[in-house]
């Protein structure tokens, strides 16, 4: 179907709730959909994300998606926000490492797009547990509860804290600025006190992390 002259495409599959993508290059949205759900009850998920589809759209024809990588020389990777050169080096040393605007990837020759995509994650990795290590007391400070543990994974989403008070955080937040880190951990802790996202969560969130509206636009 087609809403406000966007292409929607609709598949139907054995889900319980909807999923909505935007898909480059052409900006079709692409609709994951129970089979009970009907086509009006779509339109009206579709009309409330319209504002998110539409930023992506113009992202999309910015050219702000990140395309696939594939890890070569002259590549454009982002840590903490800027945006580094990849290149490839002789794998005697152990891990990744940043000097000036280039990002240095150890890696043997015949290294697959797969080892190279590891060995940068542990170097993303580190970088996040290190940042992690140094807003910890500030951030655990501020909101007055500490995690029973934290976890660094790759996720759909950018953190979330289970009622074992494990919080677990994106390892993709080490390509965000270093404020995004800061408020997603705020935002996990603060579910030490409120499981869920009720009014009183949001006024934690505004008392704990003022800026956070405009730091999640950002992410
Ligand atoms: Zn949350």
């Amino acid at each position: 179907m087609e809403i406000n002259g966007i292409n929607i495409i609709i598949q139907r599959k054995n889900i319980k709730n909807m999923y909505l993508r935007v898909i480059p290059p052409e900006g079709n949205v692409k609709i994951s959909a129970p089979y009970f759900v009907s086509d009006d009850k779509i339109i009206e998920f579709v009309n409330s994300k319209m504002d998110w589809i539409i930023d992506k759209r113009s992202q999309i024809e910015k050219k702000e998606y990140l395309p696939d990588l594939k890890y070569l020389n002259g590549e454009k990777h982002l840590i903490w926000g800027e945006e580094y050169t990849l290149q490839l080096i002789a794998n005697n040393i152990k891990s990744a490492f940043v000097k000036d605007d280039v990002l240095y990837l150890p890696v043997s020759k015949r290294s697959k797009i797969k080892n190279r995509q590891k060995t940068l994650e542990d170097f993303y990795r580190r970088e996040l547990q290190n940042e992690i290590d140094n807003i910890y007391d500030k951030c655990t400070k501020i909101v007055g509860e500490k995690p029973e543990d934290i976890k660094i994974r790759k996720m759909k989403n950018w953190g979330n804290c289970k009622k074992n008070k494990v919080i677990t955080l994106n390892l993709n937040l080490a390509k965000k600025p270093k404020i995004c880190l800061e408020y997603v951990f705020i935002h996990e802790l603060c579910h030490l006190i409120e499981f869920n996202h009720s009014k009183k969560f949001k006024m934690l969130m505004d008392k704990n992390c003022p800026k956070w509206r405009e730091i999640k636009k950002i992410l």
